[in-house]
């Protein structure tokens, strides 16, 4: 058993994987689950410490490597660690992904926005997934059966007025993982992409949001109160579609988008009643 009450059935045994924005959060769940699945593992993240703290309990199949996702050069230099050492990709997990709120002031909205926010978020959540793209389908090439996986968002499918840049850059990657999938199809690449679009999955991306003592306390249950399954999810909700669309299982999925959101995105508010 891996703990969570499923026996791991070696999903991913023979993939080498890497994640993004592993340190914590739905990266870590990720790459939790991938070890336990058979995949050596490497994590990168900015967090260095909580990175390799993680990657020492997760044992020998996890290493650990600094990689912020907005920054070419160090793709460049993964790229090459990754060429002299396994010498393939198998499975990308473009996770690293930001607000903007505890990284930049704001404002946030389309009205106000500021510019520096804007290029921000969209530098870490766009330019980073489409680096990831770049630089995975050159490492995947050698595989004989890679996937891509990019963490979008419900955001990426819904206007946030208060979070303007974060869903545009969202919606970016649910766009951009197409083509992607569509462009390594059309070169016979065996290279499937596809995107995840979780909502209200607790992790500390939502501290910010959620206040302290009480009013924490009352804003996750105003939170939970609009999620149709009546909770908030867990990273290892969003971390098993990732194991599904890295494994062979998923051989005929790609360009599609997989919402993981207990239910928010399957209706309307302002859907018809008969009372
Ligand atoms: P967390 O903030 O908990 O984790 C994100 C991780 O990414 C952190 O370790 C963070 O490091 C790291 N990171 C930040 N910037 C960079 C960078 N430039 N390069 C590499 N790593 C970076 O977030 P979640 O786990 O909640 O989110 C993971 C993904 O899921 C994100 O793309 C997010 O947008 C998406 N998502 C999450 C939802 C949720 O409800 N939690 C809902 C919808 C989408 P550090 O701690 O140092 O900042």
């Amino acid at each position: 058993m891996d703990g969570r009450g499923s026996a791991s059935v070696n999903r991913l045994k023979n993939k080498i994987a890497l994640v993004t924005g592993a340190s914590r959060g739905i990266g870590a769940a990720i790459a939790r689950l991938y070890v336990s699945e058979g995949a050596e593992t490497i994590l990168t993240d900015i967090d260095d410490g909580a990175g390799e703290a993680l990657v020492r309990d997760l044992g020998p199949s996890a290493s650990y490597l600094h990689l912020d996702v907005s920054d070419e050069d160090q793709w460049l230099a993964a790229a090459d660690h990754i060429a002299a050492g396994p010498g393939r990709l198998d499975i990308l997990v473009n996770n690293a992904g930001i607000t903007g709120f505890e990284e930049t002031s704001g404002p946030y909205d389309p009205e106000s926005l500021d510019m520096a926010s804007w290029h921000m978020v969209h530098s870490v959540n766009l330019d980073g997934v489409a680096l990831g793209c770049k630089y995975g389908i050159r490492l995947m090439k050698p595989s004989p059966a890679a996937s891509i996986v990019n963490i979008s968002s419900r955001s990426g499918m819904v206007g946030i007025p208060a979070a303007a840049a974060y869903a545009s850059s969202k919606a970016a990657v649910r766009n951009h993982t197409k083509s992607v999938a569509l462009y390594c199809a059309q070169q016979g690449y065996a290279i499937r992409c596809n995107s995840i679009h979780p909502a209200a999955i607790l992790t500390p991306i939502w501290e910010p949001m959620l206040g302290e003592g009480a009013a924490r306390a009352d804003a996750l249950k105003t939170l939970a109160a609009d999620i149709p399954l009546g909770h908030i999810g867990d990273p290892d909700d969003v971390a098993w579609a990732a194991v599904y669309l890295g494994a062979d299982e998923s051989k005929y999925v790609t360009g599609a988008e997989l919402t993981i959101d207990g239910g928010i995105l399957a209706g309307s508010s302002a859907s018809p009643t008969r009372e």
